[in-house]
């Protein structure tokens, strides 16, 4: 059946409407522009790139970690990444073949609502986190105690193969009495609120200074 050319089906209802009408005469909707429909296709398109993409990006950190190579994590990403987007970009295109404009449309609400969901959740996370780890930023005391309880474990470990060494309770009253005092001097700390950055410098000539950061609860030396 030949359809006439003044006339075109409603996008919601399939009724024929006029060619040049906005609003569906039988159920009163406003019909998707091209821009509004290509809109749809994207959001349907890119429903699932965000996992992907945090895959991708979680791969490039274990290669890097395992090659320790920032060259080929990072060339791994991007050709990850390029393979996604042309997956993404014919997966498009099947869209608008196998679908037809209403469940397009519906689809697309459908993500829309559920990802506006997922954004809430995940800021919500990401608020929780920062706020928990600027409450719980280690202070110099913190870093002290910290030093106090490796030096303690290492003491305990040389010390401790024959149990109870008196020896090692004389140094590990040594380290619980006077180490505090004197570490004031060596330790600089700077505060960036949701962690610190602590520099640790013996001032003893060719040590040289040593840099942890700390985060909530735990320390970690990366210089
Ligand atoms: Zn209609």
């Amino acid at each position: 059946m030949q359809i006439p050319t003044n006339i075109k089906e409603c996008q919601f209802c399939n009724e024929s409407i006029s060619i040049n009408a906005n609003l569906c005469k039988h159920c009163n909707r406003v019909q998707l522009s091209e821009a509004k429909i290509k809109k749809n296709i994207n959001t349907i398109r890119d429903d699932n790139s965000g996992y992907f993409s945090l895959l991708i990006f979680a791969i490039s950190i274990f290669l890097f970690y395992q090659f320790e190579s920032f060259y080929i994590s990072i060339s791994c990403f991007f050709a990850l990444l390029i393979i996604l987007y042309s997956v993404s970009f014919f997966y498009g295109k099947s869209i608008r073949k196998k679908l037809s404009i209403f469940e397009i449309y519906q689809e697309a609400q459908k993500i829309e609502k559920r990802n506006n969901i997922n954004s809430i959740i995940f800021l919500s996370i990401i608020g929780s986190i920062l706020v928990f780890v600027f409450l719980t930023n280690p202070t110099k005391n913190d870093f002290k105690e910290y030093l106090k309880s490796e030096v303690k474990q290492e003491v305990s470990e040389q010390l401790f193969a024959k149990k109870n060494n008196p020896i090692s309770g004389i140094f590990i009253d040594l380290i619980n009495n006077s180490m505090p005092k004197e570490l004031d001097n060596f330790i600089q700390r700077d505060n960036y609120y949701f962690f610190s950055v602590y520099k640790f410098n013996s001032g003893i000539e060719n040590i040289e200074t040593k840099q942890f950061i700390g985060v909530s609860f735990v320390f970690f030396n990366f210089k």
